[in-house]
């Protein structure tokens, strides 16, 4: 078996290991930038009665133009842009790798960042090259710009605000990056609710310039609903790409339901950004814990004189799951990063972090 294993699955992925995602139980979740809310009692029975109705025995709309056209305009995509939608954002990042994927074509990311740039450029035999940050998760452009004009990247990834970094990186940096690469530029804006900033609104002055948005970190992770948007020949190129249905019935109409009642969801992401605030107040207060900017629902943070690994592990013991970053090498030594939760999870975190610490 071994050996048939090793005589046909290629060399790539059998050196990778799966992607890991530990089992919650009935832990404090605070490692995956999940929304902690759900949806008011009369908002889910209007949803629950409504999807009863659906005809689970059809095919859905190829296109799902109901809810690309809802998603656009909740988004704010600008007039002449067009925009395709993903099971998940990862779905998207894996079309434009297979459409750009020529033989030797090069993804490059700054790095630190989100690790599925790395794994989907393995997946669709693309080169890899990651870009070290400043020290201060900042882009390095000095070493952009060598890099970029080393290996004429076909796609560039920029997450914005970066993840685990947590901080948004100089617009004009971003845009110097765009004006000067030969191929295409995704900035991902997956925590454009926490963010304040935007690219969306600049994609008319580019060609070469797509944003990406998801609605997993607005509150609605479950359903795998990720968005592309740009000028219509790259889109256009990308949707050839698109498995045909890969937006099912129940993700399309509980999507567009759910935009239909954004002002719930602009209310709990606001709560998170009033929440983000109490618990960066909370971490300053500990000697021994360096945290970073974030423009995001969750904070990264380093602890001093101390192992992060032992505090992830003594959390976990409590009942309270974060994300230990710690096994990467480099700028992330001694990093874990906690989502922005409820307030009272955010406290119980606070409560036993400083029974760890102190
Ligand atoms: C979480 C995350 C995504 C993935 O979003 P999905 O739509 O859930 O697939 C994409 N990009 C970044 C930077 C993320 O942190």
């Amino acid at each position: 078996m071994t050996d048939l294993i090793k005589q046909w699955i290629k060399e790539d992925i059998r050196s990778l290991s799966a992607y890991h995602v530990p089992d919650p139980g009935d832990m404090i979740k605070l490692d995956a930038m999940e929304n902690p809310y759900l949806w008011p009692e009369s908002m889910r029975q209007e949803w629950q009665s409504q999807l009863a109705e659906i005809p689970m025995n059809r095919y859905p709309d190829p296109s799902a133009s109901i809810l690309t056209s809802t998603i656009e305009q909740v988004m704010g995509v600008p007039e002449g842009m067009q925009s395709i939608l993903g099971n998940g954002s990862d779905e998207l990042i894996q079309i434009i790798c297979m459409a750009l994927a020529k033989p030797d074509s090069v993804v490059m990311a700054p790095e630190p960042t989100f690790v599925m740039y790395q794994m989907i450029a393995r997946f669709t035999n693309m080169e890899y090259q990651g870009i070290p940050l400043d020290e201060n998760f900042q882009l390095d452009m000095p070493a952009m710009i060598k890099a970029i004009e080393t290996y004429w990247p076909s796609v560039i990834f920029l997450a914005y605000p970066n993840n685990p970094t947590g901080n948004l990186f100089s617009e004009q940096d971003v845009r110097n990056i765009i004006e000067m690469a030969p191929g295409l530029v995704v900035v991902d804006e997956a925590y454009h609710a926490f963010a304040g900033h935007s690219f969306m609104p600049m994609l008319s002055e580019y060609n070469n310039l797509v944003v990406m948005r998801t609605v997993s970190k607005m509150g609605l992770a479950g359903l795998r609903l990720g968005m592309l948007s740009g000028p219509s020949e790259w889109i256009n190129e990308f949707d050839k790409v698109r498995l045909p249905y890969n937006i099912n019935v129940l993700t399309q109409f509980s999507a567009k339901f759910a935009l239909d009642h954004d002002d719930i969801l602009k209310q709990q992401t606001d709560q998170i950004c009033v929440d983000r605030a109490v618990l960066q107040e909370a971490l300053s207060s500990f000697e021994n814990i360096i945290q970073y900017p974030s423009a995001a629902n969750f904070i990264l943070f380093k602890v001093k004189d101390m192992n992060s690994e032992a505090i992830f592990e003594a959390l976990k013991q409590s009942g309270i799951l974060i994300k230990r970053l710690a096994d990467t090498s480099g700028p992330l030594v001694n990093c874990l990063r906690v989502t922005v939760g409820a307030a009272e999870e955010n406290q119980a975190f606070i409560d036993c972090l400083r029974k760890i610490l102190l």
